[in-house]
């Protein structure tokens, strides 16, 4: 086995304090695009929009079918399965190492796991809620409510659309999350960075809140902080992120 996948694993029996940071990465292998590389979803356009203004506040309340379309086409998969790496986190946390996952994903792929303490700071498309008055809707709901010649799901009490629970562009991170995220990082004595280059700020800047000694970052590419960690791990999360390497 690689030295450095020896030392990751290492430093997470030494430690008892972990939070794993985790990006669009986490999920390729279990075949969700990613947004950012050169094949992901922000290199291709949609009917010559960029994806960054489609997935706006701005463009949700002026374009509504066609935001909802993008949305279904290219956010929500329902059959993709958790893999090696959400598994392992499980199985950290079943343990009491492992205290929280923040992830920047929103598909719910480590509750489906079964990790407990998630904390997805841009939301989740699992959940949804009436723009008007609030009322809250599963995705099988808004799935069930939208059709081809209609993408946008209405609201049964007060004819409002349902919009999903993600944080878009121009849109603030949630405060509890924000305020949670900062304390489980503080607390931290080993944080696992995964599967993101850490360039989508706000989200980025909270790693400035861990004070720990041991910073990880398993990513492909190079991230802005790999210079304060004590290990960088150029390999897919899958390969590093195994037990049988324990
Ligand atoms: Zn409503």
């Amino acid at each position: 086995m690689n030295n450095n996948i020896k030392k990751l694993w290492q430093l997470i029996n030494e430690s008892e304090n972990i939070v794993f940071f985790g990006g669009a990465g986490t999920s390729t292998e279990s075949g969700i695009p990613d947004f950012r590389s050169a094949t992901g979803l922000y290199s291709t356009k949609y009917e010559n929009i960029p994806p960054e203004e489609i997935l706006s506040y701005n463009f949700m309340m002026t374009n509504q079918d066609l935001f909802f379309e993008y949305i279904t086409k290219y956010l929500i998969h329902p059959d993709a399965e958790p893999n090696t790496c959400h598994n392992t986190l499980v199985e950290l946390e079943k343990e009491g190492k492992l205290k929280a996952v923040i992830t920047q994903n929103i598909d719910n792929l480590h509750q489906k796991a079964g990790s407990k303490n998630v904390l997805e700071l841009h939301g989740t498309v699992y959940k949804n809620y009436c723009y008007q008055c609030g009322k809250k809707y599963t995705l099988e709901e808004v799935l069930a409510r939208e059709s081809e010649s209609k993408p946008t799901p209405i609201c049964d009490e007060c004819n409002s659309f349902i919009r999903p629970d993600v944080v878009l562009y121009g849109e603030s991170l949630n405060s509890t999350t924000i305020i949670e995220t900062e304390k489980v990082l503080h607390d931290a004595d080993l944080l696992i960075v995964g599967g993101t280059s850490l360039t989508v700020y706000p989200a980025a800047a909270f790693i400035r809140y861990f004070k720990g000694q041991n910073l990880v970052i398993i990513n492909k590419t190079e991230t802005p902080y790999n210079n304060e960690a004590v290990l960088v791990i150029n390999e897919s999360l899958g390969a590093a992120f195994n037990m049988k390497h324990r």
